[in-house]
């Protein structure tokens, strides 16, 4: 019986009870308890006539699931971390492109380079102001477009609304 029975497959809480069917207030061994308990248990857990219940998250299962749960949270747990990293360049990235719009259209030319070299991933490029210019442009029409989109979006809806 390993020891990581006793923690959560789901948030690695170790706060976790046991009880014939689930977690029950007087048959379940809470915390610390199980630390000791599982010993106890751990005949009756291999049977799966015990149900094992994650105080912390409401998280349950059954000794033979412990696997495949465990393989299943921690897959999403990476999932996870590709989103939240994917997001994290994506607001860096178009705070990157705000920031050279508006240093172009200040004429800050050297400011609007390094945001540039930055958004591209082009550090060491040897950058033009005709390059810059139809970046600027391409970003303004970007918008346009985007705008656009929202106005159709919302003709379409009071469309279906009023009709
Ligand atoms: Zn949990």
């Amino acid at each position: 019986m390993s020891q990581d029975l006793i923690k959560c497959p789901k948030c690695g809480s170790s706060q976790i009870a046991a009880g014939k069917k689930g977690f029950s207030g007087k048959k379940a061994v809470v915390g610390g308890l199980l630390t000791g308990g599982i010993g106890i248990l751990a005949g009756t857990l291999g049977s799966n006539k015990v149900k094992i219940t994650c105080m912390a998250c409401g998280n349950n299962w059954f000794p033979s699931q412990y696997q495949s749960q465990t393989v299943k949270y921690e897959h999403r747990r990476v999932q996870q971390e590709e989103i939240d990293k994917a997001t994290q360049q994506a607001v860096i990235r178009s705070a990157q492109k705000a920031a050279f719009k508006d240093a172009w259209k200040r004429n800050a030319f050297d400011s609007a380079e390094k945001h540039y070299r930055a958004y591209f991933g082009v550090p060491d490029a040897n950058l033009t102001r005709e390059q810059m210019e139809k970046a600027y442009k391409d970003f303004q029409s970007e918008r346009r477009v985007s705008i656009g989109l929202v106005i159709v979006v919302l003709a379409i809806i009071i469309y279906l609304i009023a009709r």
